[in-house]
């Protein structure tokens, strides 16, 4: 069974990674999208608001899966027993910071990073730009799936 690890902080999730995961479900047999715990790093919403999200966004994917993860990308594929690892590219600078990640996980462990450039009409959708509107209280419908809303 081919499985791919998707990996990311989905702080939240977005039209772009929905898009790469719906995609990469047709050339995997199971997408396993991986939320990074980062303990330095602050974020918007909780670790259970963001897995909500991409469980609720997914719930008729049979062949997707949500889980969390710390420490090193690499390592949690070795303990999981994961091949390949899933990205999305939008533009040259995610290429070049994806492309030295992607050689130093190829140091450390025999796993392939598939990368998939983005649809055209996501491309330009970045969490950080969602969380920005968010908080600034702009519509950032248009930007997330359905199931990402934020109750205040
Ligand atoms: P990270 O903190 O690792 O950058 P993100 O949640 O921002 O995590 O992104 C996870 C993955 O989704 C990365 O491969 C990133 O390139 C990809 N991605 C983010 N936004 C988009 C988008 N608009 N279109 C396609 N891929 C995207």
């Amino acid at each position: 069974m081919r499985r791919a690890l998707f990996p990311g902080s989905f702080d939240p999730l977005t039209l772009g990674h929905y898009d790469i995961i719906k995609r990469g479900v047709k050339l995997f047999d199971e997408i396993i999208v991986a939320i990074g715990i980062n303990a330095s790093k602050k974020y918007m919403f909780s670790l259970e608001e963001r897995k909500k999200f991409i469980e609720d966004a997914f719930k008729d994917e049979a062949k997707v899966k949500v889980v969390s993860y710390e420490g090193l990308t690499v390592n949690y594929c070795k303990e999981i027993g994961v091949k390949f690892i899933l990205r999305g590219l939008r533009n040259p600078a995610d290429f070049e910071f994806e492309k030295a990640i992607a050689h130093t996980n190829r140091d450390l462990a025999p796993i392939e990073t598939v990368f998939l450039l983005t649809a055209a009409k996501t491309s330009y959708i970045a969490s950080s730009i969602v969380r920005d509107v968010i908080r600034n209280d702009g519509d950032y419908t248009k930007l997330v799936p359905k199931s990402v809303r934020v109750i205040k």
